[in-house]
């Protein structure tokens, strides 16, 4: 099997590649390093350098592939250990948890993200029900790097199976308490949870530390504590696949899939498609994207979708935008898809330009009503709507 992996998985420039065509490399073994804002790269199975590109490394994996990862280094260092180990954020932002877990949290708190907000979507979920005290000592590992004393885990209270896991493992924990999002989408997102569980409003471009908190993505807690206990690199990723599938229509999760191999592996042991299917999605279904076949997982995709055929649409189509599902661009690209017209497109109100053309919303999840904007996008010619966010 070809294995493709990518050098940019995270926020900040592409790595550098430190092998070369040819190469023989091991699991685990240290393959790309950043260079700036990054995290390090390892292989994720043994076999040998096919290709070395600007964007990614290829390897064709070999026939034989034992469980035995290269470990990286011995530390005593937490934080040595999670940048060494090349975390990041697993839920999909992809920012490094080395960068982000300098923090100085004396006074504040660590919030484990277990909220899984994308509908289709449920590896987190599935992970926390299996194996909730690796989530649990990822955060005290957490706790214990920021100084913080306090740590929270996040999640929906309609997790039952998951909420009880999670009060088994913190029986004992004094300084660690389950706390309840609410249902709605996007109750994950950082500023969500810091105004749901702390109280507080962040404006628009404001970190989680202007509250005193970091959170992170219970898939990052796992990989922070394989990392500090068993020197494992991330060279793996929980991906739920579903839709268009024959055995996983209402989604099927993958724990520890290698990263670098294509998405149509995972489609393939989901029995192949259900025909007709329409566009593959990377990512859920609110804010994944078009993708294909060949699309390599990495460490921030976490879903792998298969979407019904686009219908045929002759109309004239508006766009509305929202922040947090579907942002103008996706819409465009699916109004693409069904052959339509675009006309107008605006955005919801609540979005904030923060500068450098990034949008932010105000007050996510708290959703007004868009009968302006529909009116807006009627008056500039729209004969009917392509809408992304979840409300309205
Ligand atoms: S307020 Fe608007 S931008 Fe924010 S989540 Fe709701 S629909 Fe999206």
């Amino acid at each position: 099997m070809v294995v493709k992996i990518m050098l940019k998985q995270h926020i900040g420039a592409p790595d550098t590649p430190i092998v070369k065509k040819g190469d023989e490399v091991k699991k685990g073994q240290l393959i790309a390093e950043p260079a700036g804002l990054g995290a390090n790269i390892h292989s994720s199975v043994y076999g040998t350098v096919s290709e070395v590109t600007g964007d990614a490394i290829t390897i064709d994996a070999a026939s034989e592939q034992p469980d035995e990862y290269v470990k990286i280094k011995p530390t005593d260092d937490i934080l040595e250990a999670i940048k060494e180990a090349g975390v990041i954020g697993a839920g999909g932002a992809g920012f490094p948890t080395h960068v982000k877990l300098k923090a100085d949290l004396k006074d504040g708190v660590v919030i484990a993200n277990s909220a899984e907000c994308e509908p289709t979507l449920h590896h987190n979920i599935t992970f926390v029900e299996k194996d909730p005290n690796t989530v649990i000592r990822g955060l005290k590992y957490a706790m214990e790097v920021t100084g913080s004393k306090k740590g929270i885990v996040a999640i929906k209270p309609r997790h039952a199976q998951a909420v009880r896991a999670l009060e088994a493992a913190v029986k004992d924990e004094k300084n660690i308490e389950i706390k309840f999002l609410p249902d709605l989408y996007p109750a994950g997102d950082e500023r969500v949870i810091v105004r749901e569980i702390l109280g507080i409003d962040l404006t628009p471009g404001e970190l989680p530390l202007k509250a005193g908190a970091v959170i992170c993505n219970v898939e990052t807690l796992k990989n922070i504590a394989r990392a500090v206990e068993e020197r494992r690199p991330v060279i793996t990723k929980d991906v739920t696949a579903g839709g268009r599938l024959k055995d996983a229509k209402t989604g099927k999760v993958f724990l520890d899939v290698p990263i670098g191999i294509p998405a149509k592996v995972l489609i393939d042991k989901c029995g192949g498609y259900v025909e007709p299917h329409g566009e593959i999605i990377a990512g859920g279904a609110f804010t994944g994207k078009h993708g294909s076949e060949d699309m390599p997982i990495t460490k921030t995709l976490g879903g792998v979708g298969v979407a019904m055929p686009f219908p045929n649409e002759k109309r004239k189509v508006g766009i509305l935008g929202c922040e947090c599902g579907a942002q103008q661009p996706r819409l465009k690209e699916i109004a693409k898809g069904m052959g339509a017209e675009v006309v107008a497109a605006v955005n919801c109100k609540r979005m904030e330009d923060i500068g450098k053309g990034r949008l932010r919303c105000n007050k996510p999840g708290v959703c007004p009503g868009q009968a302006e904007s529909v009116l807006q996008l009627k008056k500039m010619g729209a004969q009917v709507l392509l809408v992304g966010s979840c409300q309205h």
